[in-house]
């Protein structure tokens, strides 16, 4: 039959490596297709707290793609995927326009304005559309450049294609965007271009948390870098703090600020929604507090 005939044709002339029906591409069409209706993607967002009393002084948005069939897809699998396939670009986009949007509604529900901590990719930083984008996201939803925060990694501060990021770095804080180091001290690069670049805040690595407070060496590395930061003047937010003991530690070794589940998980806009409500209602106290100065 034809059926079979093609089957056979297929089989017989189908290359070694047939990247077109391999499972990584079936992901990227249909990545494509999420970005071209909206409807699968969302943003989740994960409060950072000020250790002294609990309040939330931020807020960090993370991708979550919502796929029909494998359900949720970590952005650690699909986001390097979309910069392999030409996908970053407007996957940057739609992030950089959605935290504005919700940012917009919250106002419009009357919560507190915290500040929204955005994670940029080296690919928007090299195609040079990541200003554009952030002005007409600001512009189009009315928030102010301050309560937008750029999350950077070092390799995406070091990559040689975005030229020399020290001006582009400038002129963002000059309009009022806050920058950060993400995932610092997992990158390979000198601690000299901490001198050179404008920034606001360290990130510190979720890897160097992790073994606290009974690693020796990471309370060496965790206690050496808050102190380096401070002489730099900049914030330290110590990533994926699970326990108390490790809060304990980075209390006592100067930190302030934190971010991880024992606090709270990342979720959707609702679920900061509630926290707020719950908030507004207990008297034990507002967790959710805005603190323009962080
Ligand atoms: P990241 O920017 O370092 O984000 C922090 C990651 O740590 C998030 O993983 C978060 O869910 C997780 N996390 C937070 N607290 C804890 C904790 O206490 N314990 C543990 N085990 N994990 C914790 P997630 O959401 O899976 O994101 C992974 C990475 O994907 C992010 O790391 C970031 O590099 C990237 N990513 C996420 N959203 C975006 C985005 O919109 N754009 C870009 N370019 N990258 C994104
Ligand atoms: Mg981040
Ligand atoms: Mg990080
Ligand atoms: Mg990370």
């Amino acid at each position: 039959s034809a059926k079979r005939h093609g089957r056979n044709v297929s089989q017989r002339f189908r290359p070694a490596l047939d990247v077109q029906d391999s499972p990584q591409m079936a992901l990227v069409y249909s990545l494509r297709d999420a970005l071209a209706n909206g409807e699968q993607l969302e943003l989740h967002y994960q409060t950072q707290h000020r250790i002294m009393d609990g309040a939330v002084v931020g807020m960090e948005a993370l991708l979550r793609w919502r796929h029909p069939e494998y359900g949720m897809v970590s952005p650690a699998d699909f986001i390097p995927l979309a910069e392999r396939h030409g996908l970053m670009g407007p996957l940057g986009n739609w992030v950089i326009d959605e935290s504005l949007a919700q940012m917009a509604r919250w106002r419009e529900m009357g919560l507190p304005q915290l500040p929204v901590w955005i994670n940029i990719s080296a690919i928007q930083m090299f195609q040079g559309e990541l200003e554009t984008a952030l002005s007409a996201g600001l512009a189009r939803h009315g928030i102010e450049p301050s309560q937008l925060g750029l999350e950077l990694t070092e390799s995406v501060l070091l990559d040689e294609r975005a030229g020399d990021i020290v001006p582009r770095l400038e002129a963002l804080r000059l309009k009022g965007h806050r920058i950060a180091i993400d995932d610092f001290g997992m990158g390979y690069s000198s601690l000299s271009y901490l001198k050179n670049l404008p920034l606001d805040k360290l990130k510190l690595d979720r890897a160097f948390i992790r073994s606290l407070p009974d690693d020796p060496a990471d309370a060496a590395i965790v206690s050496a870098v808050l102190a380096m930061a401070r002489g730099l003047s900049l914030d330290v937010v110590a990533e994926g703090v699970e326990t108390q003991g490790q809060l304990e530690f980075l209390q006592q070794a100067g930190c302030r600020l934190v971010q991880g589940f024992l606090y709270a998980r990342p979720g959707p806009a609702e679920a900061i929604e509630a926290q707020w409500q719950a908030s507004v209602s207990s008297s034990s106290g507002l967790v959710l507090r805005a603190e323009p100065s962080l």
